[in-house]
């Protein structure tokens, strides 16, 4: 073999690796193996791949289209979580993806393609192999677009509502009979 051959070889065996162990860490957090974790990972993986770390904090804003398997490999995998405000869904039912760097300000989006993993006669296995051995840039149409960074997330104090007594924070508080109330209480009693 020559020498630019098994240079090639090894390159694509880190490669599958990589995913490999992207695909393990993804896993591990989600629960289960299943394509729909599968396309996250490769989501990820490419973000990864292209001048974006794991979001510590909210340097990565995620926006998906969705909310099936697939965001939670996202969560897992770059930090763009729920829980930091950096994970924003749109309920739209399209496995759409884009990401903005709030450091270089550049936003990119992965649509999937019209492909074939509702080949749902495959097994589900195959199926999430089948992914595992293809190209982010395979599956998904990848594009630069413009963005509006949201804000990054705040914290507003909580008042008590007057009929549950619950704290809730005061951007969720609404009026009603001049008493102020949360979401659950306002729609009982309104
Ligand atoms: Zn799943
Ligand atoms: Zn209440």
């Amino acid at each position: 073999m020559s020498n630019e051959l098994i240079k090639v070889k090894y390159i694509l065996v880190i490669i599958k690796l990589e995913t490999k162990s992207l695909m393990e860490k993804a896993v591990k957090f989600h629960g289960h193996s299943c394509p729909g974790v599968t396309i996250g990972v490769l989501v990820s993986k490419y973000i990864l791949e292209h001048d974006n770390d794991f979001s510590i904090d909210e340097e990565l804003v995620a926006v998906v289209e969705n909310d099936n398997c697939s965001v939670d490999a996202l969560q897992a995998l770059l930090g763009t979580t729920y829980g930091k405000g950096n994970l924003i869904h749109l309920d739209y039912g399209k496995n759409n993806f884009t990401f903005y760097n709030r450091d270089n300000k550049k936003a990119v989006k992965l649509s999937l393609k019209n492909l074939s993993f509702g080949d749902r006669n495959l097994p589900r296995e195959e199926r999430i192999q089948k992914l595992l051995n293809t190209n982010p840039e395979d599956i998904f149409n990848i594009e630069e677009v413009k963005f509006d960074p949201p804000q990054f997330a705040q914290i507003h104090e909580s008042i008590l509502c007057e009929n549950c007594g619950d704290p809730t924070m005061s951007t969720r508080i609404k009026e009603f009979k001049g008493k102020k109330l949360c979401i659950p209480c306002y729609e009982k009693l309104k």
